[in-house]
């Protein structure tokens, strides 16, 4: 037999290295891409992504507003099937089907081991995926810190019940967590978007007596309702901060929940809080914020302001995941539209315009 050239092998190996992959260009341009599948290092895995998604985040890139390098594929929000394992991951075969939460901690900085994984190794550190390393929304992914950051899935649950964990759930989740909710607590919740639906369900999650939702979209209010908001205000139609206060018998809430990140909802999320009370933020703030003195009490009325990077690592996945498992959590509603990889810059459209009641759109590698 005829050894084949080395051209020929060459040839044969770049037609199955190859991938498609979302690439940002600069503000305004992304595109699809034929690049070659990575290869995995020590402690590093490659999956082949199943299932994707498109977050704020990535349509805040787009519109140049958050910086990334021209070049970046971009996506955060993976679900896939291991394709290879590099040298020392353990516990693991090639064909397990696993979940990466959108942060990727190594789990053995000075940062995570003192309990703040989402900003492994400095500031905002853990957000790897999409922002500062190649991202999801791509048919196969490198995972850095492998060992830390691939969360089986169980064989009943499907990507689509799991997705969501990755970034959303874990983000909108933890505007409960990291207030310290009590049962029995009154909380608001300021903007029913993908996260605040979250937070919504975090809240419920975590015991609270009443959820107050405050959106205008007729979509995004019926969906709080499904997600936990017992009562649900349109603040273009009255004053919610009146409203949330007669709802508390004047008290305000104990936990108000910002998870747009405008200075409107930050201040109205002050307003409604009571003394002591904690505002947990969620929404990445652009230009300025500023705190209002009178409902801060000029610094004096014990309030706490918490702020949140999306919890990740393959404990954190774990723990969503068997809230899915054992039916306490149902993201599926929020999964309105699913898209090919090949058509992802029409879902790009669809996502940032929020055309025909999108709240998520699911994408299919
Ligand atoms: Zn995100
Ligand atoms: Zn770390």
């Amino acid at each position: 037999m005829p050894q084949p050239s080395c051209a020929l092998l060459t040839e044969r190996e770049e037609t199955i290295s190859t991938m498609k992959a979302l690439v940002f260009y600069g503000p305004g341009k992304i595109g699809l891409e034929t690049v070659p599948i990575p290869r995995p290092r020590a402690q590093e895995a490659v999956i082949r992504v199943t299932l994707t998604t498109i977050c704020g985040t990535d349509l805040h890139i787009l519109k140049g507003e958050y910086p990334v390098k021209p070049g970046l594929i971009i996506g955060h929000e993976p679900v896939g099937i291991i394709h290879e394992l590099g040298e020392g991951v353990t516990g693991y075969e090639v064909g397990d089907r696993v979940l990466v939460g959108a942060i990727t901690p190594c789990g053995q900085c000075n940062f995570c081991l003192s309990g703040n994984w989402s900003q492994c190794g400095g500031l905002l550190g853990g957000w790897k995926f999409g922002n500062t390393i190649n991202g999801a929304q791509a048919e196969y992914l490198l995972v850095p810190n492998a060992q830390a950051n691939l969360a089986k899935i169980p064989d009943e649950l499907t990507d689509e019940q799991v997705v969501l964990l990755a970034d959303i759930a874990s983000t909108g989740i933890s505007a409960a967590e990291s207030a310290d909710l009590r049962i029995g607590d009154a909380v608001a919740v300021f903007a029913q978007g993908p996260i605040g639906l979250c937070a919504t369900a975090g809240a419920k999650l975590k015991g609270a007596g009443l959820i107050i939702g405050v959106e205008s979209d007729p979509v995004r209010m019926e969906m709080a309702k499904r997600m936990g908001a017992d009562v649900v205000l349109d603040y273009t139609q009255g004053d919610v901060v009146g409203q949330i206060q007669g709802l508390t018998g004047g008290r305000g809430v104990d936990v108000a929940i910002e998870a747009l990140g405008t200075q409107s909802t930050f201040e109205n999320a002050l307003r409604v809080l009571r003394p002591g009370g904690t505002l947990s933020s969620l929404g990445v703030y652009s230009g300025k914020l500023s705190v209002p003195l009178d409902p801060f009490a000029a610094g004096l009325g014990d309030h706490k302001i918490v702020t949140t990077l999306c919890p990740g690592g393959k404990e954190r996945m774990r723990r969503l995941i068997e809230l899915v498992r054992q039916g306490r959590l149902d993201l599926t509603p929020l999964l309105t539209h699913t898209f090919s990889l090949g058509s992802i810059t029409e879902a790009y459209r669809v996502f940032g315009g929020r055309e025909a009641g999108v709240i998520k759109v699911a994408i299919r590698p």
